[in-house]
Order: C-alpha cells, then structure tokens, then sequence
C-alpha cells in the first residue's frame, strides 16, 4: 500500500532550492506566546540558528499532527464528509440546517474564497494548483474539476494522502489531481510553479508563520494567488503587546488538542505578505460567516451514530470533541478571528 502517488506529470517536482530563514517580525513574536513543549515559537525563531531543542519540539508537532489526522479523518468522513473546514453562512442565520446545508456551506466556503482572492471561473490562467494542508482532498477535488486545473495536495498525514488519492481515483480524477506527505514548511517543489497556492484550514497548524508564507510566496508563479484560510486570533490593540491572559489561557486548551503551535493574527499575516511585497493583499473576518458551524459539529457528535463512532475512533478524537465547546468561547468572546488573507505575486 503506497501513501503517495506520483504527481501529474508537469508537477514532477525538481530538487529544491534551498531558501533562506526570513527573519519574523518583530509583531509576530510579541502577539504569540510558547505554551508547551508543542508550541515552538520561540524569539529565536527566525534567526538562521534555529536550535536542537526547536527543532525536535517542531518534529514532534510534526508527529502530533499527522497521527492526530490519521487517527480522526476517517470518523470526520463518516459524519462530514471530505471537506474537512468550517461552512460558509450567511451571517445570523437562524435556519437549522440539513446535513446537506452544512456540506453546502463547506462547498460555498470554497467559492467565497476564491471570489474574495478574484478567481473566477472564466479565469483560464488557473492551470497548477498546490493544497497546503490537503486532508483528504475536497478542496483539490473540488478546484481541480471547477478549473480543469492540475492539482496536488500535501498533508502530514499517511492515512489522508492515501484516502485522497483513492477518492480521486474513485472519481476519475487521478490524471488531474494526486497527493502525498510533505510539510508545507519545506515542499518539494520547484520555484514558482503554481497559479493558485491554496491553504484551508491549515495556517494554524504551522509553528513558524515567516516561513510558511515565505514558502508559499516560493511556489507561486509570477501572478499567482495565494489564499490562506485560517484560525486566528484578534488583531492586538495599538500599544497591547500580548494577548489578555484568560485568553491565553483558552487557546492553550485549544492548541493541546488539536495539536497547534502559538497563533497569531490576521494583521500579522499582512505584515509577513507586506514585507515580501506581494501585491493586492486583502483580509477579512469571517467569525460571523462560521458561527454556526461548530454548534452543527457538537449536535452531530451528539446523535447515536456521532456517539458510536467517536468512542470507535479512539482518545484524540473524543478529545477533539471535548474541545469544540471551547472553539465556540473562543469566537464568542471575540479571541478566535476566522480569517482569510489573500495576495498576488508581482509579474
Ligand atoms: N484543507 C483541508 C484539511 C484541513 S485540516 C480541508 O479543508 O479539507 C488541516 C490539514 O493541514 C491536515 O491535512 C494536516 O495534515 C495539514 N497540515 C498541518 N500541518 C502541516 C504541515 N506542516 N505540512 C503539511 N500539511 C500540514
């Protein structure tokens, strides 16, 4: 049984250049606090030296996540379904929804992402895509068919990249789009190769947000977008140096159960895409748009079925489901931003 498939031919990857640390800004370090031996941003993070001790917390959140996602994807699935992101609501909408609203909503997630990064449908140029943080491929699926785009998706997770490819090929997708096991921190591509670098959903997972983006500004062709989709946490006030301590507090029990290093803004997303002179960059908050996502989640964890098959998937997702309640506080309170920042890179 392989994990990987090879990729569609014009993606063969070459070797890589190496790139060079991009020093964080200074806003970064300050609005994002280590806590546990999980959470690696460190203020050393950045400089060329990164140490043993970092490094290994960094493997070892590497492990977390992929055991994490291999153990939990196939019960996401079973309830989900293959998008595995929040929905897209239209906001204070006190419909309960069907099943198929919520898949609905993921669906309409992915086109309100790619309308507010200005992709649309008549746009031919969309020919390579890369999915940073794939799960089991929705997302590439999805663009793949939409663009008649070649797509490739990469996850830490063994169990997803394998689910992903088999669902292509499931749908006679496997001459568009493949997957594999590689860490958005260090892909195995070439430089500037893709029209659009799509990131859902994955962002927060990344220990160090310089060079995440750093490295999806690598492989964007010459007037490609990027789309991050991603957790954060509210813009720091002027003059507020670190988040209030309760919220802290809150994400601390958020990261350990979902394996997530230190977050940090949308704001710092801008300042990261700023100073690598990226063009046309937007943000927005789209917390009102997700809100009843989660509270959906919780209620299906809470039917007969949801119940049988959380106790089937084991310890991380029944601990993952313990935490969801606290994703609700986080956006009540005003802590958990869901944003969405989106770029192009010059000509
Ligand atoms: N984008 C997908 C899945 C979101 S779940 C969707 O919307 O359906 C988060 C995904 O990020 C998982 O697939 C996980 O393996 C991936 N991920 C987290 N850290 C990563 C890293 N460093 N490199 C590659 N993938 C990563």
């Amino acid at each position: 049984m392989k994990a990987t498939l090879a990729p569609p031919s014009s993606l063969i990857s070459l070797p890589r250049h190496k790139v060079s640390s991009l020093r964080s800004p200074s806003l970064l370090l300050q609005s994002q606090r280590p806590s546990s031996a999980l959470m690696t941003t460190t203020a050393s993070r950045g400089s060329v030296a990164v140490t043993a001790a970092a490094t290994s917390s960094a493997e070892a959140l590497r492990e977390g996540i992929a055991e994490f996602y291999n153990e939990t994807s196939g019960l996401w699935e079973e309830i989900w379904g293959d998008h595995m992101h929040h929905g897209f609501y239209d906001p204070d909408s006190s419909v309960q929804l069907s099943d198929s609203g919520h898949r609905e909503a993921q669906i309409r997630m992915i086109e309100e992402s790619l309308r507010f990064a200005g992709v649309t449908e008549e746009e031919k140029k969309i020919k390579r895509v890369v999915d940073v943080g794939c799960g089991i491929g929705g997302s590439s699926r999805y663009i793949a068919s939409k663009f008649g785009a070649e797509c490739i998706g990469i996850t830490l997770s063994p169990v997803q990249a394998k689910r992903a490819n088999d669902l292509a090929a499931a749908q006679s997708l496997s001459h568009k789009v493949s997957f594999q096991v590689a860490d958005a921190l260090d892909q195995p591509f070439e430089d500037g190769i893709f029209d659009l670098v799509w990131s859902m959903e994955s962002g927060e997972h990344m220990p160090d947000k310089a060079k995440f983006v750093k490295e999806l500004v690598r492989v964007t062709a010459p007037g490609g977008r990027i789309i991050i989709v991603t957790w954060c946490h509210r813009n720091l006030s002027q003059g507020e140096e670190s988040l209030q301590p309760w919220e802290q507090n809150l994400l601390d029990r958020i990261c350990k159960t979902f394996y997530l290093p230190a977050w940090c803004s949308t704001s710092d997303y801008v300042e990261l895409l700023q100073s690598l002179s990226l063009q046309d960059i937007k943000c927005a908050d789209w917390s009102e748009n997700v809100a009843p996502f989660w509270p959906a989640v919780i209620r299906t964890a809470l039917t007969w079925k949801g119940l049988v098959s959380l106790l089937r998937s084991g310890m991380k997702s029944i601990k993952g489901a313990l935490t969801m309640p606290l994703m609700i506080e986080g956006y009540k309170k005003g802590v958990i931003k869901f944003g969405i920042i989106t770029c192009q890179k010059p000509l």
